[in-house]
């Protein structure tokens, strides 16, 4: 059997993307390959296997003697090392100015223009529309 006969498809998966293997940082990671810690230099990024189908299969592929050594997302995300999935160098997601990139995408407004506000319908609209309709 061919190896893309039995291998999962995970190209849904969120970490991942379908590769099977994502990038993690380490905590002390401020963008360079090396991070100088008490214990020595450590890798600033580490590639892990994927929680995913494919990167369980992946995983499962690796020789016994080498698995000690190499990184599983599933630690990462219990806190079982000193690697993240998020860019420590990186701020948090502020969900605001995400929102507002979205919406310009969306109507196509250049960064910089002032996104026009959405009609919004007030109380004072619904009663104008409602005595309008009233009306005898
Ligand atoms: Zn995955």
């Amino acid at each position: 059997m061919s190896e893309n006969e039995t291998r999962p498809d995970s190209s849904n998966c969120q970490h991942c993307s379908g590769a099977g293997m994502t990038t993690v940082y380490h905590e002390l990671y401020q963008g360079n390959m090396i991070v100088e810690t008490p214990r020595g230099r450590e890798p600033g990024t580490l590639a892990a296997y994927c929680i995913c189908p494919l990167g369980m299969w992946m995983f499962g592929r690796t020789r016994l003697e080498d698995r000690p050594r190499l990184t599983q997302l599933f630690d990462v995300l219990r806190g079982r090392t000193r690697y993240r999935v998020e860019r420590p160098d990186f701020p948090p997601i502020d969900k605001q100015k995400l929102d507002e990139f979205w919406a310009r995408m969306k109507r196509g407004i250049p960064i910089g223009e002032s996104i026009p506000r959405e009609k919004t319908t007030t109380p004072d609209d619904v009663a104008r529309a409602l005595r309008e309709r009233n009306k005898p």
